[in-house]
């Protein structure tokens, strides 16, 4: 008896043990995952399919209850049929045996009153006498036939009767068995149903997570851990598809004012407004700032480059498209140029601007997480051109 409880613990934890395993193996590849989401597929068809089938046995099996129901309906009315033909038998019965008495009567006060005799001996020969005679014990026989037949249909109906509620029983017998067939198979359904959302959920993670890593960049049969790290560290891209430089970072004349020595903390690139500018490197959105009265509309990203922190600063957008804590990969538009009706000079608000640009500023570190304020962050910057090295001009990223 241990050894059997033993065993049965061991199977059961074997069983729930093994799936477990199967989805614990973590896919380290593209390939691996977009494998795991074809079998997730397999295994959710396969369920939708197994669905279909018991609702169809719950189906065949509520359609049975429902013939077996119509049987009995039938089977009861029949009983009722047999009943009440029985009580008419009874009565043809009853009716009978009085004729046959009323017959045996008159044969017998025949006998006595010479009625019978009378009708006998009216016979105008023998042969007549024979006949006569012989036509009153048919009929008596007759009479008696008769009576036995019915006897005989009326135990014919009583044991139909009994057969028929025996059947009733043989019935109601199948009807149970098929409710809790029913009854089974709904748990089974429920069962897959369960297994259906769970399925359901893990493809959806597998979706995301393949959407991740392919936005990432990473390669189908490149192990993913090392992907990520590459991504993290990949060198800048460019921020715009095609550009050209128009004021370099640091101390020049200032273009609006005229300032000599002015500083300034980016690179500008010439762009028509409306452009679409992406995010220099893979990161995180750790700061908006909306309509500034020098800088108009600015998205702020944190990156590892290299393993090395960086804040990237974008600034006169005409338009933001992310919000912060949005993580983003260099193919994601974070929002599109502006400078050009964003300036004050043509009515708009920002006044650090003259015309269609970019303005790209580069911070060593993650502003406002590993300092804070404009001092700190100015003395952080470094020289976006030479640090992604862009070239004066370009029309591809
Ligand atoms: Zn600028």
């Amino acid at each position: 008896m241990k050894k059997i409880v033993t065993f049965l613990i061991i199977a059961c934890s074997l069983i729930l043990v093994l799936p477990t395993n199967t989805y614990a193996k973590k896919a380290t590849t593209l390939a691996e995952l977009r494998a795991e989401l074809a079998s997730l597929k397999k295994e959710k068809s396969d369920n939708q399919k197994q669905q279909n089938l018991t609702k169809n046995e719950i189906n065949s099996a509520k359609n049975n209850i429902t013939k077996k129901e119509t049987q009995i309906e039938t089977n009861q009315q029949k009983v009722i049929e047999a009943t009440n033909e029985s009580a008419r038998l009874e009565e043809e019965i009853a009716s009978g045996k009085e004729t046959l008495e009323k017959l045996v009567q008159s044969y017998q006060v025949a006998k006595g009153d010479n009625v019978y005799l009378e009708y006998v001996f009216q016979a105008t020969s023998y042969e007549d006498l024979v006949y006569r005679y012989a036509i009153m014990e048919q009929l008596m026989d007759y009479q008696e036939d008769l009576i036995s037949s019915w006897k005989d249909k009326i135990e014919y109906n009583s044991q139909l009767k009994i057969d028929l509620a025996n059947k009733e029983i043989e019935l109601n017998n199948q009807i149970d068995s098929l409710a809790s067939d029913i009854k089974k198979l709904g748990t089974k359904l429920n069962e897959l149903d369960d297994m259906f959302q769970d399925i359901d959920a893990e493809i959806a993670s597998v979706q995301s997570s393949i959407k991740y890593y392919t936005d990432l960049g990473c390669k189908e049969n490149e192990d993913l851990n090392q992907c990520m790290a590459v991504a993290s560290s990949k060198t800048f891209r460019r921020p715009l598809v095609k550009g050209t430089i128009t004021s370099q970072f640091g101390y020049r004349t200032h273009p609006i004012t005229g300032k000599k020595s002015s500083f300034h903390s980016g690179t500008d690139i010439g762009v028509k407004e409306g452009t679409n500018v992406y995010p220099i490197a893979n990161g995180t959105v750790s700061k908006l700032t909306i309509q500034s009265k020098c800088g108009g509309n600015m998205v702020y990203i944190q990156h590892i480059v290299n393993g090395k922190k960086y804040t990237s600063t974008y600034m006169h957008l005409l338009k933001i498209n992310v919000k912060i804590g949005k993580t983003v990969t260099t193919e994601d538009v974070i929002g599109l140029s502006g400078g050009s009706s964003t300036a004050k000079k043509n009515g708009g608000y920002d006044t650090c601007t003259t015309g269609g640009h970019l303005h790209l500023s580069l911070a060593t570190g993650w502003y406002e997480k590993d300092y804070f304020g404009y001092s700190n962050w100015r003395s952080h910057l470094v020289n976006p051109k030479t640090t992604l090295n862009l070239p004066s001009s370009w029309s591809t990223r």
